[in-house]
Parts: C-alpha cells; structure tokens; sequence
C-alpha cells in the first residue's frame, strides 16, 4: 500500500498511524431497537410505500464484527432493502474517559472507497474528543486550542462531509449494558466554539449528541444504573443555555442534531423542537425512532406507528430543517440486522405519513443544502480492510 507524504501528516495529526487497535466498547442500541414500544404489533411495510432516502447518522460497529468487507456488504443489502440511496457513517461519540480506545476516518475510510457512490463519511470524536472532553473550559490553554485546531483542520482536508458525530451530552442507557457511558462537557466549551469556526470555514456540517436538560431535574428512574462503569448523575443540570451559545456562536456553522423524536431524557416534545428551530436558523435534526411510547410526547411515533399530530405539524413548518439519522450500528451477524430494520422501517412510517413534498425534502432533498459533498477533498490511497482478528480484540478492552 502506497501512501502518499500529505496524508501521513494527516494520519500522524489525527493520531491513527500505529494504532491499527483503535475502538470502543459500547454496546449498540438495535438489539433492543425493536423492543422498547412494542413495535411487534406494527403491520409489515410494503415497498411501495417507501421512499428513496439518505441515512445521516449510522455507525459501523467495531466491536461486533469479525469481517469487515461482509459487514460492508450487509450494511449495503440492508440499504437495499429500506430504499437507502446513501449513508452516513460515523465514528461513536464518545471521548470523555481516559484509555478508551476509539476510532475514527483511518477505520471508516475503506467503507467510503468500497462504496464511494453509496457511503459518506463524518469524522472528529477519535481525533479530538479526548481534547475537549477530559479537559474544562477554564484549563485550555493557547497550546491546546492550537493542538486541537491542527487536528480539526486536518479531517477537513480529507472527504468528509462534516463532523461527527460529536458527544456533548451523552446519558448512560441501563440497556445498552454497563460500558455505556455518562459523559458531558458544556457546548460552550471552548474547543467546541472553534470547532464551530472550523467547520463553518470548510462548509462542513456538525452532527452532535446532546440529551437536552431544559431546568435542573433529578435523573429519570429509568436512566439509574447502579452497575454502569460511567454512571449518570442522580441530578441533572440545566444544559440548555450552553446548546444555545454554541448554536449562536456561528450561524455559518449547520448543526445536525441527533436522535430527535425518541431520546432518553425524552425533553425534545414538538414544542421544545419548535422553539430552538425557530431561534436558531442554523439548527437541523434528524430522527430516530427506537422508542414509541403513546404518552410521551417527545416520541414521534405511537405504539401503531401513527405520527403524531404535532409532529406533523411541527415537520411540516420546518420542512428544510429535518433529516433521517437511523443510529444503526452495523455489524456483519444476523442480531443487529433486525434492529436495523426495524428502526429503518420506523423512519419510512414516518415519511409516508407527512404531505409527499415535505416527505421528500426530509428523506432526501434536504442533504445537499447541509452536508459538504464527498468530493470536495481529494480521496486518499486506497487502504486494506483492517484484520478482523485486531478489530474484534480491541473491542473488547473497552
Ligand atoms: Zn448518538
């Protein structure tokens, strides 16, 4: 394998040469995907009641899988079959605990040159995350904003279409088992504000994981999990304010922000959604749907599959600013494809249940308005799958 000077300079920036043994061990949320509303009672979806749409959030699941070229091959065959036209793969959020392996674009790059018409690629957490996660605001020093500035400007150099996706605040979920952590910086951190900077500079989009805190609240019953490594705190604090300086910062900059219509603080109701939508012009979200319960409101979908009514309405004012984000993690054995497609079937329940021009912007049109395309930088030298043998080891140190 060939590489060329630039993107050794590049690799060495982002910290991936010699750590072919990158990867973090959490546990995915599909295998439970189908579980949490009872989705079992939900009639089948024809095909033709599906449209063609683009998936902005999905993960490739390190430590799950034993061959990556067939996990590319499912991932696509389950595209295939949900009217997938394209993906965006991303590293996992997380950065905030010292030693934990991750990865980021060395590992996501062969996916991208396999599928280069099919896939595109988001970058940042395994670069950066530790920079801004494991230090505070008060302690940043010019060194470390100049550090993280390098690094941040080098991912742009690469075919990426933003960065992502980036944790801000991240609730342990008891489900997903006891790696999953707790992790949380304020999005006015000032690593976080020039990433902001950085990514408006390049025409890059942010996508964030941020579990909204409205007002001070005690952490729901649900989300106590005496066994998690990284525990949620038994109170929450207010994070709203913070959200809001970050989106405030740089109205270039177009946030893409995750997992609306069925989060784990369940705080993003329609109202919420309405208001920060129409106070921050620069602000998107995309949907995913694993959780259906009928009485709360920030779940998009009811236990039937009927799409709320404010909802609708909520969709059909703001038709330019939502997405589908499936949070898939791909894996190559027959567990997670279940969940896969239930929750891609639960993102076409939703699209055939908007007016068909707003469905349309939402599954597809509005991509090209947020993301920078894949070829606006150079495609780096083709790279060999990483050895499934180093892939699977890693994941389980996390
Ligand atoms: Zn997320």
């Amino acid at each position: 394998m060939h590489i060329s000077p630039l993107l050794i300079v590049i690799l060495a920036l982002i910290g991936a040469l010699g750590a072919p043994d990158i990867i973090l061990g959490v546990q995915p949320a599909q295998a439970q995907a189908g579980k949490k509303g009872g989705p079992g009672a939900l009639t089948p979806l024809a095909e033709s009641a599906m449209s063609p749409l683009i998936d902005t959030h999905a993960h490739l699941d390190f430590t799950r899988f034993a061959d990556y070229s067939a996990t590319l091959d499912g991932l696509i065959k389950t595209m295939d079959d949900f009217k997938v036209e394209k993906t965006i793969l991303m590293p996992t959020p997380q950065g905030g605990i010292v030693g934990q392996k991750m990865h980021d674009f060395p590992q996501l790059l062969p996916a991208l040159q396999k599928y280069p018409g099919r896939i595109m690629l988001m970058a940042g957490p395994g670069a950066f995350g530790e920079l801004y996660f494991q230090k505070a605001a008060a302690a940043i020093t010019d060194a470390d904003r100049e550090v993280f500035r390098l690094k941040a400007e080098a991912l742009a150099q690469l075919p990426i279409v933003g960065f992502g996706e980036i944790g801000i605040v991240h609730m342990s979920i008891p489900i997903m088992g006891p790696q999953h952590p707790y992790e949380a910086v304020p999005a006015d951190h000032p690593l976080l504000l020039m990433l902001s900077d950085i990514a408006a500079s390049h025409d890059l989009a942010i996508d964030i994981h941020f579990d909204l805190v409205p007002r001070d609240m005690d952490l729901p019953p649900q989300l106590v999990n005496p066994s998690a490594q990284h525990p949620n705190p038994s109170r929450l604090t207010q994070n709203q304010e913070g959200l809001e300086r970050f989106l405030a910062h740089n109205r270039k900059t177009k946030i893409v922000w995750a997992h609306v219509g069925g989060e784990p603080l369940a705080t993003r109701t329609p109202a919420v959604v309405r208001d920060l939508l129409t106070r921050n012009p620069n602000l998107y979200m995309s949907f995913r749907i694993q959780r259906m319960r009928p009485e709360i409101a920030a779940d998009a979908l009811s236990p039937q599959g009927t799409l709320k009514p404010d909802w609708v309405r909520v969709i059909s004012d703001f038709p330019d600013r939502f997405v589908m984000g499936t949070d898939t993690f791909y894996q190559d054995g027959p567990q997670a494809r279940g969940g896969d497609a239930v929750g891609l079937a639960n993102l076409q329940r939703l699209l055939a249940q908007l007016p068909p021009d707003v469905a349309r912007k939402v599954a597809y049109s509005n991509i090209a308005q947020i993301y920078r395309p894949t070829t606006a930088a150079p495609m780096p030298p083709a790279v060999e799958l990483p050895g499934s043998n180093s892939l699977r080891n890693a994941g389980k140190k996390g």
